[in-house]
């Protein structure tokens, strides 16, 4: 439907990203409240039909592992992305607990993201770049969705910058020194990208958490052996196996999304039921905060969307 910058609303700011901010909105003439991502732009035509391209292979997506894009607007300084409003992200949540993630709630999370990197491969043929906790969100029913699929990669590189698309700290050693006779990465830095990601939030601490600047943190990426899960923590077989499997350091011998979804901790979680909605609410009470839930207008927005 047609619909213009000047019928939304600002309600709060929900965070700072490199390429913009994202801004909690309501849309006056529905009353639904959504996810509004706000990024500047530099102006040119090539870059706008890139960035209308790119939105449009999200919005046709239909995976119930990627957030839901509502549409965009382009107005001459900024690119405002609409998205469904989740409650949370996994960097916003690990920072509010202060407490590693459990291994179920994060058997969910890897299958999770493991179905939405292999359906935009397969169907849009889009690789993400960004995976990193900020880009995983969940809310109270239990739903986890990835975010920024392909669009914030491909608005960096559309600012002729692409080397640094993605977050420097969860950055595969391929992307930060490429192969001269092997150049290209792939999907296989997502799957790197996702290891890091569930180190860090099953045991509360980023793996390069010592280093001082990006700059150190590249050069561990590449110099030292990968993280791992803690010995004298307790995690299963299968989990330390998989997160291993992420962060094998030599690409050509990284397990690609078939593999993958083939794997014991994978399988496992695709059948285990996880209440993850409850957990979340349950881990806020502890530390003493109220799930910032909307159950009404959320309820509502879902029905619109039918
Ligand atoms: P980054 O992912 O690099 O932290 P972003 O600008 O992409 O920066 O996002 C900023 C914050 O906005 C994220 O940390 C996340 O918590 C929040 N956010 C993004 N999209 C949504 C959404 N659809 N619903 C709720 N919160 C969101
Ligand atoms: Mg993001």
């Amino acid at each position: 439907f047609k619909t213009s910058v000047q019928d939304m609303e600002h309600i709060e700011e929900l965070g700072n990203g490199t390429c913009g901010h994202v801004v909690k909105m309501q849309h006056k003439p529905s009353g639904k409240i959504i996810a509004v991502k706000q990024m500047r732009r530099s102006g040119n035509s090539d870059e706008t039909k890139r960035i209308i391209m790119d939105i449009e292979v999200v919005l046709k997506s239909d995976c119930k592992f990627i957030v839901k894009c509502l549409g965009c607007f382009i107005t001459e300084s900024e690119v405002w992305i609409c998205m469904e409003l989740m409650d949370t992200c996994f960097d916003k949540l690990l920072k509010r607990l202060k407490h590693p993630v459990p291994e179920d709630v994060l058997g969910k999370v890897s299958v999770a993201t493991i179905e939405a990197l292999s359906y935009l491969k397969d169907y849009h043929k889009v690789i993400h770049r960004d995976v990193k906790p900020s880009n995983i969100l969940l809310d109270t029913k239990g739903n986890v969705k990835l975010c920024d699929f392909g669009i914030s990669g491909r608005l960096v590189d559309s600012m002729a910058n692409s080397r640094n698309a993605g977050c420097a700290a969860y950055m595969a050693p391929e992307r930060i020194e490429p192969d001269p006779q092997n150049p290209d990465y792939d999907v296989r830095a997502d799957v790197w990208s996702l290891g890091i990601t569930l180190v860090e939030l099953a045991t509360g601490v980023f793996p390069y958490q010592d280093c001082k600047t990006d700059f150190e943190v590249l050069t561990k990426v590449i110099g030292t052996d990968p993280p791992s899960l803690p010995h004298d923590q307790h995690f299963s077989p299968e989990f330390r196996d998989f997160v291993a499997g992420c962060l094998t350091k030599d690409k050509m011998q990284r397990p690609k999304y078939t593999k993958l979804k083939n794997h014991a901790f994978i399988k496992r979680y695709q059948l285990a039921e996880v209440n993850v909605g409850d957990w979340y609410v349950r881990a806020l009470q502890r530390v003493g905060d109220r799930a910032t839930s909307r159950h009404p207008v959320r309820q509502f927005f879902s029905m619109q969307q039918k």
